[in-house]
């Protein structure tokens, strides 16, 4: 576990600036929501947290290293993304063991790290499945499984359930936070969907054009917008 520090962070792209300088402290164990319209920048802070996109100034912190020119896998973090494409001719177990086969772990540990993400994610029973053989629901446990298999310091959740239906995506969001309430990893989750920022989040980050506009627990927003666009975002009464 860690906590995360965004300082002064801006990026651009060409002349084209999507970030003005954006600094939030994020505790260890924490579950921050990142919510804002389409566009205001979520997946782009994302991905610089991740070194999966350069800054342009400022600095991103994990823990108390300063990993601006830390390569992704020298981090110690994990994303889901909202198309968690899986290998499709590799079995379950194969797709959450994966990246350590990469990393050189020996069989065993892989096989007792996807064994024990596999009990705590309810997969036990179709580990040897391929993924065209598991529902959507199923298929986001997996990625969700070869995430928590690498023990990660950091979770990064990308609109992880904007393609599944509605009654799946209430499920997930109960089955997100009971993995959070049990692994304590601190999470940084993007949605644009206000419902799920209110229901899930520790504290919720309300962007919009490439800023922070309010930050706070989520019944506090609600009640204390600090301008109409908060209000309008959460549907706060006027
Ligand atoms: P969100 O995830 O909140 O929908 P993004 O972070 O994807 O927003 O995008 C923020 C802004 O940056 C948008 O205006 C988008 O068009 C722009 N942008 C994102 N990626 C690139 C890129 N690779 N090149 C140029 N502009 C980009
Ligand atoms: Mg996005």
């Amino acid at each position: 576990m860690a906590n995360v520090s965004i300082d002064h962070v801006t990026k651009s792209y060409g002349a084209l600036h999507v970030m003005h300088g954006v600094s939030l402290d994020i505790e260890d164990g924490e579950f921050i929501i990142r919510v804002g319209p389409s566009g205001c920048g979520k997946s782009t802070l994302l991905r610089m947290v991740a070194g999966l996109e350069e800054i342009t100034t400022g600095t991103v912190s994990i823990g108390d290293k300063v990993v601006n020119d830390a390569r992704p896998k020298d981090r110690n973090i994990a994303m889901v993304f909202q198309s968690y494409a899986l290998y499709p001719h590799k079995t379950v177990a194969q797709n959450m063991g994966f990246a350590l086969m990469l990393a050189g772990r020996p069989q065993k540990e892989i096989d007792d790290r996807v064994g024990a993400a596999a009990e705590i994610l309810d997969l036990v029973p179709l580990l040897e499945r391929l993924p065209k053989q598991l529902s959507g629901g199923q298929r986001q446990r997996v990625a969700m499984g070869r995430a928590i298999v690498r023990d990660p310091e950091v979770f990064l959740f990308d609109e992880p359930l904007s393609n599944l239906d509605a009654k799946l995506r209430v499920q997930m969001r109960t089955e997100i936070k009971a993995l959070h309430q049990r692994l304590k990893t601190t999470t940084i989750y993007v949605t644009h969907d206000q419902v799920e920022a209110m229901t899930m989040a520790d504290r919720i980050v309300i962007m919009n054009g490439g800023k922070i506009e309010q930050v706070g627990k989520p019944l506090d927003l609600y009640d204390n917008p600090n301008s109409l666009f908060v209000a309008g975002f959460l549907g706060s009464p006027s």
